[in-house]
């Protein structure tokens, strides 16, 4: 049996970045091991996702993470360079641009008034601009746009977790491929997981990583984490349309689109009565046929015709109380901490709350960002942090 100071359970996005910040932190002096039950990462939210960061969220909290998540990105080769190299992220910073229609323009607004409230960089046009900015766009049933000036965009999610989990291991972090089939807990305290090939690891903090996984790991130590795995489906098409300046655009219906090399990449969610938690990969390719093209093309002429040249499937951990993230410790144990329930902002936030794990493990407190609005007590007392802008 091996005896380790912090265990982290995933070793993707978050995971990875909780292993960096742990050990790059001078105050922490343990040993960090990183259990993942897959080294090919083809199969995790981080590797399937959006790859999008956008600092137009409705719950501050949310904005300051990405805010962070901006900064740590344009500075990545100062944190991640390992031996003079640094990870590329191809961070590309053509900003969010969120689309209003005359039902939409009060909480587009009220949104507007929190981000500036944090100095986003942030700016509302109108129908006539939008216009002007995006000739190639259909406004005609638009009221406003919020678009995002600096600090948005979209990246390499795979080079961001390889450049964390290569300078974790760099500084002393372990990874090993293996599945934690269960916790052992013993009163408020967490002693050991135990793994598919058998063995057992001795911990003094926990930490869970997990993505979809982390409900059942919660679960196997006596606690409730509301999240449930909901399927995504991403599309990459190609198209003969001009769209120059063409930013990540979120339209008044929820479809989403952004270039992609030589071409886009789009997605919406589904209703939510045909959203069930669901862990299959199978791509909805009527999602695409009977809903997102017919939207797209309505918001871009040019997109009446388009070629599908790929489709995936991914889940998000989704927190069915209100799509903001879980963090920090159950209240009945001291030394599991959570970090789950992104809702699908969870790449962006990788940065921060990495750092945010690394304090709460090294000080039992945040020292930088104070995410305690994050913690387990809303869920406990049934009181949402609803996020509104949730894409
Ligand atoms: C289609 C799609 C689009 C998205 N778009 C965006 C976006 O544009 N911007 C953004 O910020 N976010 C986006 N997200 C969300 C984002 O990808 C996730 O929130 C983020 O990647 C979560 O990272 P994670 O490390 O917590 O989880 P994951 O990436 O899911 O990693 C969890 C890891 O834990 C491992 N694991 C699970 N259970 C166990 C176990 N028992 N033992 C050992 N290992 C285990 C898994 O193998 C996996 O590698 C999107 C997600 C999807 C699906």
């Amino acid at each position: 049996m091996k005896q380790v100071d912090v265990v982290i359970v995933g070793g993707a996005a978050v995971g990875s970045s909780a292993a960096y910040f742990l050990a790059s932190q001078a105050d922490f002096k343990g040993s960090v091991l990183v259990l993942e039950k897959d080294f090919s990462f083809e199969k995790c939210a981080t590797t399937l996702s959006a790859a999008s960061i956008r600092h137009q969220f409705s719950t501050p909290g949310n904005i300051e993470m990405s805010q962070f998540g901006t900064q740590f990105i344009q500075h990545i080769g100062e944190h991640l360079s390992v031996a003079g190299e640094a990870p590329d992220v191809g961070f590309h910073e053509e900003g969010y641009l969120f689309l209003a229609s005359d039902a939409g323009r009060a909480i587009l607004e009220s949104n507007h008034r929190v981000q500036r409230n944090l100095n986003v960089d942030v700016t509302l046009l109108s129908p006539a601009r939008l216009r002007e900015r995006y000739p190639w766009m259909n406004t005609n049933d638009l009221s406003a746009g919020s678009l995002g000036l600096s600090g948005e965009g979209w990246l390499d999610a795979y080079s961001l977790m390889h450049g964390f989990r290569r300078k974790a291991i760099s500084l002393g972090v372990q990874y090993r491929q293996a599945q934690v089939l269960s916790v052992k807990r013993q009163g408020r305290r967490i002693q050991s997981v135990s793994l598919s090939d058998g063995s057992t690891v001795n911990c003094s903090v926990l930490i869970n990583a997990a993505g979809t996984g982390a409900r059942t790991l919660a679960q196997s130590a006596g606690i409730t984490l509301p999240v449930e795995s909901r399927k995504r489906c991403v599309f990459h098409f190609t198209s003969s349309a001009q769209t120059p300046r063409c930013p990540m655009v979120i339209d008044p219906s929820g479809a989403y689109f952004r270039p992609e090399g030589k071409g886009y990449l789009c997605g919406i969610s589904p209703a939510q009565e045909q959203d069930p938690e669901c862990f299959d990969f199978e791509v909805q390719h009527t999602l695409f046929d009977e809903v997102l093209w017919p939207l797209l093309a309505a918001r871009v002429p040019g997109f009446e015709a388009v070629r599908v040249k790929n489709a995936w499937a991914g889940h998000y951990d989704m927190n069915t109380l209100d799509h903001n993230l879980i963090l920090g410790a159950h209240p009945e144990v001291d030394n599991f901490l959570f970090a789950n329930g992104f809702s699908g902002h969870g790449l962006q936030q990788s940065p921060a709350v990495g750092r945010a794990l690394s304090e709460l493990v090294t000080y039992g407190d945040y020292r930088t960002l104070n995410l305690s609005a994050f913690g387990w007590q809303r869920i406990l007392e049934n009181r949402p942090l609803l996020e509104i802008n949730v894409v």
